[in-house]
């Protein structure tokens, strides 16, 4: 087995036995990246030297006994993430010449742990998409299929874990951005509870939704990679302060009991033929596991895409609105004054689905478009996250597929926004309700691209999804890597 090939776990062994140093490992990392990425473009900025600094360092700290789950370990980050010194574009021309100043408090708590960066990865601008073809860095391949979309918005850190470009890596979801690309492409991804993790040096999108989350080759990585980030930072008011149970230790816990809940609104016509034989042969494989299956409704997800489409610009519109050329970024003075200047940066600067956004949220907000769009919205939220509260007063958890079908191809989509937006279908109403979702892999399609299987858990019930997929993952052996043409 190659080096790159192997887990958290697994390399965590052999970095605290002494077999490999984890300069040697992230020189494997950093020689898969140059063979493969210009194959799969996930990377937006590698950093060779930052990287193999950190891995020396570790190497120190190893040898002198002090050695986490983490340390020595190649990740790599969404490039939303500040990271102190390194370029943080967001995917946008707007932020092309922005180095961050200091770290994210996530990107902290890795580092704290000895981790290694080995870059910033490709993304949707300002983690708009469903397909990563809105970046200003070119679209991610998916590793299954280079024809194909790996979803989005966080494509490059679900394609970068898929093609053994790093261990591990960290995305964030606002829509499903973690759960969708996670599911294109064979990975297991996690968007925890609103809350559970600091938004504190996190490019805010939609500020009520946004929430960061693991994206790993298996379970247990993920679970791992959660503990580490997880938990109150008092830099995000947002952030709940409630203790991080240990995830590791009820990992193995099992399903037998647990009663789990299909809603019959996620199991629709139009539902890809593939995902629906995957998804219910995992409904039989819980079953199996002595898991008990229930039917359950959530009468108000017809509402959710819409709802969400009016929140998430309201709130991007407003976030949006620092990037005017003064302080930092792209700057064009071409235009007549002040305001001339704004809407010569702004126009250069945004992509067309940024631009498109900022329209449609500025309009809900205005006046006399408030009531009628916005507060609407978000009444219409508190009835979705009801309707899930619930629903968990009688499950404990909720099955169903992540995205109406595989992997689509490039520019299949990209011009009708509103099918863009109804692949995020069946993820967005767990941001909206504010709860935890995750997506692993449960099979293969026709073509061979792979099929994701949502699990939905209560507000910070993170341990349970966790014992969940794990369980499903144990009993099953859908975690396959792909072929790249590099590896032919
Ligand atoms: N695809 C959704 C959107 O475009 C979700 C994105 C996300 O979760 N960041 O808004």
């Amino acid at each position: 087995m190659q080096l790159t090939d192997q887990t958290i776990h697994q390399l965590h062994q052999r970095l605290s036995s002494g077999e490999i140093s984890s300069v040697a490992l992230t020189e494997a990392y950093l020689q898969r990246i140059e063979q493969t990425d210009p194959e799969v473009n996930a990377y937006i900025t590698i950093c060779r030297d930052a990287a193999l600094a950190d891995a020396a360092a570790a190497d120190k700290r190893i040898a002198a006994g002090d050695i986490d789950l983490l340390t020595g370990i190649p990740l790599a980050l969404k490039d939303i993430f500040n990271s102190e010194g390194l370029r943080t574009t967001c995917g946008s021309k707007i932020l092309d010449n922005f180095v961050s100043p200091y770290d994210a408090t996530t990107v902290a708590r890795l580092k704290a742990r000895g981790a290694v960066i080995l870059g910033k990865l490709n993304m949707d601008e300002f983690a708009m998409g469903s397909s990563n073809e809105n970046s200003a860095a070119g679209p991610v391949r998916n590793p299954w299929d280079g024809e194909r979309v790996p979803g989005g918005s966080s494509g490059g850190s679900a394609a970068a874990v898929a093609a053994r470009q790093a261990v591990a890596t960290l995305g964030t979801d606002t829509g499903g951005s973690i759960r969708q690309p996670a599911a294109h492409c064979g990975v297991v991804g996690l968007k925890p509870t609103y809350g559970r993790v600091s938004r504190y040096g996190v490019i805010a999108y939609a500020s009520s939704l946004d929430q960061v989350g693991p994206l790993a080759r298996d379970v247990e990585d993920c679970a791992t990679l959660l503990g580490a980030v997880a938990g109150y930072d008092p830099a995000d008011s947002t952030s709940v302060d409630r203790p991080v149970p240990d995830y590791l230790a009820t990992l193995k816990d099992g399903v037998n009991g647990k009663r789990i809940g299909l809603p019959r609104e996620y199991f629709i016509d139009g539902l890809d033929a593939d995902v629906k034989c995957a998804v219910e042969r995992a409904i039989e494989t819980y079953r199996t596991l002595g898991a008990e299956i229930v039917d359950v409704s959530l009468p108000h997800t017809d509402y959710a895409v819409a709802c969400y489409y009016l929140i998430a610009t309201a709130e991007a519109s407003s976030n949006l609105a620092r990037y005017d050329g003064v302080r930092f970024g792209v700057r064009r003075d071409e235009g007549e004054g002040l305001i001339g200047m704004y809407q010569q940066t702004r126009a250069a600067g945004f992509g067309e689905e940024v631009k498109r956004r900022i329209m449609l949220g500025t309009y809900a907000l205005s006046s006399g478009y408030y009531d009628a769009y916005y507060l609407k919205a978000q009444k219409v939220r508190t009835l979705i996250r009801q309707d899930f509260l619930d629903a968990f007063e009688n499950v404990d958890l909720l099955l169903t597929p992540v995205a109406p079908t595989p992997a689509f191809k490039i520019g299949e989509k990209v011009d009708d926004p509103l099918q863009m937006y109804l692949s995020d279908i069946f993820t967005i109403p767990v941001n909206l309700a504010g709860t935890c979702g995750l997506s692993l892999p449960c099979g293969l399609s026709a073509d061979g691209l792979p099929i994701g299987l949502q699990l939905i858990g209560k507000p910070f019930a993170e341990d349970e999804l966790l014992q969940a997929a794990w369980a499903f993952e144990n009993a099953t052996d859908f975690s396959q890597l792909p072929q790249l043409a590099a590896d032919r």
